[in-house]
C-alpha cells in the first residue's frame, strides 16, 4: 500500500499497517524534519492514540512539529520505507490495483510509478488526482487566513495572550509552547478574505516588528484554513483520511484527533477484506461532518468572542504589552481539549 503524506494521519497509518503486517511505502513531499509552526491542542482521543503509538506529549498542548517528528522517528525505527522530498503527482486506477505517480524534489525530476493494492491519500487535501468526483473536497465555509510563526524565547509568554483590533478585525495571539522554551504566534485575519500570501506575510512582519517578537525559528507561514469536506472517503483503490477528507477550522482544535482516528480506522479497514472496506470505508466522513458543523458555529461566534479580547490598535501604537493574557482563549482551549471527536 502506498501512503501519500507523513503528517499525523499518514505517519500513524503507516505505523498501524506495518504493525498489522502489511507492506507499506510512504511518500512525503517535504524534508525529513517537520518544521511547521503550529501549536496544537490535543483532544482525548489524540492523546490516547499517540500514547499507544509511543509518542509523548506533555499535557493537552504541544506543537505539530513535535508530534510529526516523533511519529516519523517511530516510522524510521520500525524500518518502514519512507521517501522524503518526493511528491505524489497523480494516480491511475486499474481493475485490481492502482498506479501511483511520484516525482522527485524540485518538480523537475522524472516521474516514476509505484504499483499498489491501495492508495491512501493523507496529503491534507492537496492531491488534485483524488479531489475529483464524489471524492472532491467541497468548501464548507469562508476563507480564513492565518499567519503563524514559532519563536525560541524561554519565559517570554507564560499564558495564552492576545490583542484584537476592532477596526481591522485582526487577532494576534500567542501560545506558549508546552515545554516552556518559546511561543507560537497566530495572526488571525477576518474570515472571508481570500489568501494573498505576500500581503499576509508583509502584514505579519510589520506587526511582529512592532511587538518585538524577535527572529522566528523558521519563516512565518501564511495559509487559508477554509473548511472543506468530501462526499465520500473511499472509491476504487483509494482511501482518503485526515484533512484530505475534511478539514475544520483550527479554532476547534480537533484536526489531529480526527486524523489519528482516521488512521486507526484505515488500519482496521485496510487489513480487513475488501467487502468491509466498501461497507465501512465512508464511516470516516461522519466525524469530519460533525467537526465541520462545530467549526462553522465557532466561526459564526468569532465576532462576539473577539469582543472579550484585549483591544489593540494594530495600525497605531501596538506594543508587546498589548498582548494580554486572555481568559476566553484559555477557557476555550480547556473546554475543547476535554471534548471527544465524533
Ligand atoms: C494554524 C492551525 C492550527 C491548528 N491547531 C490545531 C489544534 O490545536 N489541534 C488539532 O487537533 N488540530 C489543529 N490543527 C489541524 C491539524 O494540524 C490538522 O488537522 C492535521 O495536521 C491533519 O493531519 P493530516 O495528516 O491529515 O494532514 P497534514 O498535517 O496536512 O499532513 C499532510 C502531509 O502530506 C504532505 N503532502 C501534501 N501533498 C503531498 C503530495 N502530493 N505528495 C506527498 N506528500 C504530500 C504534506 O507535506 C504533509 O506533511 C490546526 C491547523 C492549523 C492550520
Amino acid at each position: 500500500m502506498v501512503i501519500a503524506g507523513a503528517g499525523p494521519a499518514g505517519a500513524a497509518t503507516a505505523i498501524g499497517l506495518e504493525r498489522a503486517g502489511a507492506l507499506v511505502q510512504v511518500i512525503e513531499q517535504r524534508g525529513v524534519e517537520a518544521t511547521r509552526a503550529r501549536s496544537l491542542f490535543l483532544r482525548p482521543q489524540a492523546r490516547e492514540i499517540l500514547s499507544d503509538l509511543g509518542v509523548h506529549t506533555q499535557g493537552t498542548d504541544t506543537t505539530i512539529a513535535s508530534v510529526e517528528n516523533q511519529l516519523r522517528g517511530i516510522v524510521k525505527e520500525r524500518g518502514i520505507p519512507i521517501e522524503y522530498r518526493q511528491r505524489v503527482v497523480g494516480i491511475t486506477e486499474h481493475d485490481d490495483h492502482v498506479s501511483v505517480h511520484v516525482q522527485g524534489g524540485g518538480g523537475s525530476a522524472a516521474v516514476r510509478t509505484l504499483e499498489a493494492s491501495m492508495f491512501v491519500d493523507a496529503t491534507g487535501g492537496r492531491l488534485a488526482a483524488t479531489n475529483v468526483g464524489a471524492m472532491e473536497r467541497i468548501p464548507r465555509g469562508p476563507s480564513h487566513v492565518y499567519v503563524t510563526a514559532q519563536y525560541h524565547d524561554p519565559g517570554a509568554f507564560q499564558r495564552i495572550s492576545g490583542a484584537f483590533d476592532r477596526q481591522t478585525r485582526e487577532l494576534m495571539c500567542v501560545f506558549p509552547t508546552a515545554d516552556g522554551t518559546g511561543f507560537i504566534t497566530y495572526l488571525d485575519l477576518p474570515p472571508g478574505l481570500p489568501l494573498d500570501e505576500p500581503a499576509a506575510l508583509a502584514r505579519y512582519d510589520a506587526l511582529a516588528g512592532k511587538l518585538n517578537l524577535g527572529t522566528p525559528m523558521s519563516p512565518p507561514q501564511a495559509f487559508d484554513a477554509q473548511q472543506h469536506l468530501a462526499r465520500v472517503a473511499t472509491q476504487g483503490h483509494v482511501l482518503k483520511i485526515g484533512d484530505s477528507v475534511g478539514n475544520a477550522d483550527p479554532y476547534i482544535g480537533a484536526g489531529v484527533a480526527a486524523a489519528l482516528l482516521d488512521a486507526t480506522t484505515a488500519t482496521r479497514l485496510l487489513t480487513a477484506d475488501s467487502a468491509t472496506l466498501a461497507r465501512e470505508g465512508n464511516d470516516v466522513i461522519r466525524a469530519h461532518r460533525h467537526l465541520a458543523m462545530q467549526a462553522g458555529a465557532m466561526l459564526a461566534a468569532r465576532p462576539v468572542a473577539m469582543r472579550t479580547m484585549h483591544p489593540g490598535d494594530f495600525d497605531g501604537a501596538l506594543q508587546r504589552a498589548d498582548l494580554q493574557p486572555s481568559w476566553v482563549l484559555e477557557l476555550a482551549s480547556q473546554l475543547l481539549t476535554s471534548q471527544r471527536v465524533g
